[in-house]
């Protein structure tokens, strides 16, 4: 018996599913749980460890043991919620190119997806206080949560979630760009852009 009520939301990668179970859970004063975060610091720790990110039984073996926490944001705040692997906080790094690439074939793997199943059911039950989860994730209302209290299915059309992936990609490099104290894509790209139009630089060619 569950201790709380479970609202799912399943589709496919780049609807959006992240947001709209945000706003949901803040809306609601429940606690959100971003399945794919603990998909990438399963990954993120797999590729630390040096695994293949198709390595069925170590990585699996791995997340078994592993020492992920996903906090339990108050609602509200408009946070993400800060995500621990080993008390290290990877909330940006699981974000960023390495486990971002390898995150789909980790999380294709059927026993990464029971260990991980096992890391949901383990957040529903915490005692954080909260009244219910809005937890959202492909395969969370079929799978994880199939008696759900609620479920929706999100979908959009694949050039929006296309864009939506590479605006989320962008904004990591902008980030991680501006930590190491460099100019971001847009900075660089305005300059160039800028040289341009006073007809100093070379990156947009006048017309003949
Ligand atoms: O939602 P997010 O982009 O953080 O998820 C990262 C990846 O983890 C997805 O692209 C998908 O490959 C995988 N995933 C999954 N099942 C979930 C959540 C995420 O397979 N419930």
């Amino acid at each position: 018996m569950r201790s709380r009520p479970v609202i799912a939301i399943d589709g496919p990668a780049g609807v959006g599913k992240s947001t709209v179970a945000r706003l949901l859970a803040e809306r609601l004063g429940y606690r959100f749980l971003d399945t794919g975060a603990l998909y990438r610091a399963v990954t993120l720790l797999a590729l630390r460890r040096g695994l293949d990110p198709a390595d069925e039984e170590g990585i699996a073996t791995l997340a078994a043991s592993a020492r992920i926490e996903l906090e339990a944001v108050r609602p509200a705040t408009g946070r993400r919620g800060v995500l621990l692997l080993d008390g290290d906080d990877v909330s940006e790094e699981i974000r960023g190119p390495a486990a971002s690439s390898a995150v789909s074939t980790v999380a294709a793997l059927p026993r990464v997806r029971d260990a991980v199943k096992r890391l949901q059911l383990q957040v529903v039950d915490a005692d954080d206080g909260l009244a219910g989860v809005v937890a959202e994730g492909r395969d969370i209302g079929t799978v994880v949560f199939p008696d759900a209290e609620v479920k929706l299915y999100l979908d959009a059309d694949p050039v929006v979630r296309a864009e939506r992936r590479a605006a989320l990609a962008m904004r990591w490099l902008s980030g991680y760009a501006q930590s190491r104290g460099e100019k971001t894509m847009s900075e660089k790209l305005a300059g160039e852009v800028l040289d341009a139009a006073s007809g100093r630089g070379n990156a947009v060619k006048k017309r003949e």
